[in-house]
Parts: structure tokens; sequence; C-alpha cells
């Protein structure tokens, strides 16, 4: 059976259902939700491969009326000549207002379609069928949609919130291990920010995560899911200037600094960023005081149990600490030396700090352990 998690918003609530199968019973869960028997559906050409065809049967079987677009796999996708493509193709479709985009497939995926959504006549219903680890924990939750641009990632976008999200844990089986401890390090992500139970858990499970184990998968999804679930209903377009969505980015000023150095040309991954980043935020949590040490090694040891990255010097070349603090500082406004960052007191308590010394963070990164 299906798991069933709201998502509550002041606008009204969505549905996050986990479970397996969902793909192929996409038809009857989606007649229950959508104004209109009427949907067209986006995906990667991976993706549309392995479960396009499975998803267009069960909406027809349903009495769908459903078109299918396919963009070519990876991050650069998500641009403005593909957006237009999409568009261009919709709109030719001569879709109505209550017409639903359902978006197949994963992050990239989910947040091109979503904004395509978002915009197209305004904003037609949207469905997210995350089929990756990252998306299904992630980015199919929160409405957060967008495309990249020259000057930088998710710089042009919308917040369209989906009218369900589906995630159908069995879809994770064709996904390679390194995409799944990609989406895995997300969900240690949430547990160190603010859920201390669903660390311990990840130290129990996390192996039967890597594993594949569906069981496993779909308790994690929905633990995960129901972390971000509740930041988004408390802080829904991350006004929160303390605390609130900002706080899911534990990790990610370290991520995003080794992402951009290495060049988003798919040799190193979101998620692995995100998982050296997480243990370098512990570490400058410790050396400025705020972090005790055992929090920090409970946290190395975890990542080193399941080879899940944990250092810089992992990836293979030499990084200057200079360089990686200069992305850093170009990506925030640093004021007298001083960054702002999301620290930890310890697992699950993560807060935002204004006042980081620049150096320190250049000596965490000399350091990396
Ligand atoms: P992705 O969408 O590129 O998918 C990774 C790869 O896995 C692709 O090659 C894809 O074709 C393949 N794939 C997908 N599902 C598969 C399956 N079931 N079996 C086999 N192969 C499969 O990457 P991602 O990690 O899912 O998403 C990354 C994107 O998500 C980034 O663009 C990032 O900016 C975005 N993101 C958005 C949010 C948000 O809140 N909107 C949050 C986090 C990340
Ligand atoms: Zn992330």
């Amino acid at each position: 059976r299906p798991r069933r998690l709201p998502v509550r918003l002041e606008r009204g609530s969505y549905e996050v259902i986990i479970g397996s199968g969902l793909v192929e019973r996409a038809g009857a869960l989606l007649s229950a939700i959508l104004p209109q028997k009427r949907a067209i559906v986006i995906s990667d050409a991976h993706v549309a491969e392995l479960y396009l065809h499975p998803l267009l049967e069960a909406l027809s079987d349903s009495g769908f009326s459903v078109q299918s677009l396919v963009v070519q796999p990876g991050e650069k996708s998500k641009s403005l000549e593909e957006f237009q493509r999409l568009t261009d193709a919709i709109l030719e479709h001569k879709v109505e207002r209550r017409t639903a985009i359902i978006a197949l497939g994963g992050g990239v995926v989910g947040d091109l379609a979503g904004f395509v959504a978002a915009s197209t006549l305004r904003g037609l219903p949207f469905v997210q069928m995350p089929t990756t680890l990252l998306s299904q924990v992630d980015s199919s939750v929160g409405g957060k949609t967008g495309i990249n641009t020259k000057w930088g990632k998710n710089l042009i976008g919308a917040f369209h919130q989906p009218a369900v999200v589906l995630a159908d844990v069995s879809t994770l089986a064709t996904l390679p291990l390194r995409e799944i401890k990609a989406g895995y390090a997300e969900i240690v992500k949430s547990g160190l920010i603010g859920d201390p139970d669903l660390f311990a858990w990840c130290e129990k499970h996390g192996e039967d995560v890597l594993s594949q184990d569906p069981n496993t998968l779909a308790e994690a999804v929905e633990k995960a899911c129901a972390f971000k679930a509740a930041v988004v209903t408390e802080d829904e377009f991350e006004r929160k200037a303390e605390g609130g969505r900002a706080l899911l980015n534990l990790g990610h000023t370290f991520g995003h600094a080794l992402e951009a150095e290495m060049g988003y040309d798919g040799s190193l991954l979101h998620g692995e960023a995100v998982s050296i980043g997480l243990r370098l935020a512990f570490m400058l949590s410790v050396r400025l005081g705020y972090c005790p040490q055992e929090d920090l090694d409970r946290l190395t040891a975890h990542l080193d149990a399941l080879e899940m990255p944990s250092r810089i010097s992992q990836l293979g070349r030499p990084f200057a600490a200079r360089t990686l603090l200069d992305h850093m500082t170009r990506d925030k406004k640093m004021q007298d030396g001083k960054l702002t960052f999301v620290l930890v007191r310890g697992i699950g308590q993560a807060f935002t700090c204004r006042d980081v010394q620049a150096q320190a963070v250049h000596d965490v990164l000399v350091d990396d352990g």
C-alpha cells in the first residue's frame, strides 16, 4: 500500500504518494486528482526508454488523452532553448488551462517541466513523477522550478507547487549506485539539519538504502519527504531570514564551490558535492566552537562506512583553497571579510550564522581531514 504524506500550504495542500508500482497505477491515481483527463508527459531519453511506455499505457487505459515530449538527459536540458522548444510544442498541441504537465524523470526533468507548467498559459496543473532518489527526497517537493543561464544555475524560475507527487520507488531499481548515493546525501542532510532520529535511522539502515532494498527505500523517501514538507510548510517562498528553507542549504555553499570548480560535466554529481560539503560544514562548525568534535566524528564514520564521498582529496585532483573560497564569496556578498553559512550546534541542530570569517573557511578547506 502506498504511503500518503500531506504537504500543507496556505493556498491548499497536496499529497506525496510513495510506493511501488505507481507508474502502472498512475491513471487511477491521477483521475482522482486532476481536473481534466488530458496530459502532456515530459521526460528525458534514459527515463523515457524505461518508463514512458508503461505510463502512457496506464494513462490511456484510464481514459486520458496524452502526449509526450522527450529531452536529452543531463543538466544541459535545463536551458532557455529547451524551454522554448517544449512550450512551442505544447502550444502547438492546443492545450487548455486544465491540461496537466507530468514530469517523469529526475530533478532536471522536474525543474524544467515544472517551469514549463508554471509559465505556459500562466500556469498549468503539474504532476511530479520523480525517478531518481534525489528527486524523490528533495527536488519534487517544495515547488521550486527553473532553468539555468550562462550566469549560473537555477537563475530563471518560479514557485509552482505540484497537484500531486507520485514517487514510485520501484523505478529506483534501474538507477546506478552512484546516483543512489548522491540522493542519499540529501537524506543524511535532512537528518543533520533538524531530525536527529532520521540521522540515527540512517546509521542503522543506510546500507539497505544503498543496496536498493525497496521497503527501506520507501521508508527513507517518506522520512526525508516528511522533513522537507515540514520545512516548506513553514516557509513556502523562502522568505524567512532565520531558519526555514535556507537551512536546506547545509553543506551546499561548499558543495556549490566544488561543483562550479569541476564544471558541471557530470564528473561530480550535485549529491556527491553535498556529501563532501556536509562534512566541511561540520568541520567549520567544530572549528568555530559551535559543534562538539564527537558529532563530526559520527558523521565522518557514517559517510566512510558507506563509502560516501567525504573529502575533497577523494576527487582525484588538487583544489586551491583560495579558488574555492573565491566561488563562495562570489556566490554570496561578503561583508568585512565575513560570510553567511548554515552551521550546526550538533547533529540535527542547524542554524544560520552571519559572521563566519573567510579565514576560518579557508583553514577548513586546507585541512579537509
Ligand atoms: P537528473 O535528473 O539529471 O538524473 C540523473 C540521471 O539519471 C540522468 O541521466 C537520468 O536520465 C537518469 N535517470 C533518472 N531516473 C532514472 C531511473 N529510474 N533509472 C535509470 N536512470 C535514471 O539528476 P537529479 O540528481 O535527479 O536532479 C538534479 C537536478 O535537480 C539539478 O538540476 C538540480 O538543480 C535540481 N534540484 C532541484 C531542486 C528543487 O528544489 N527544485 C532541489 C535539488 C536539486
Ligand atoms: Zn541539494
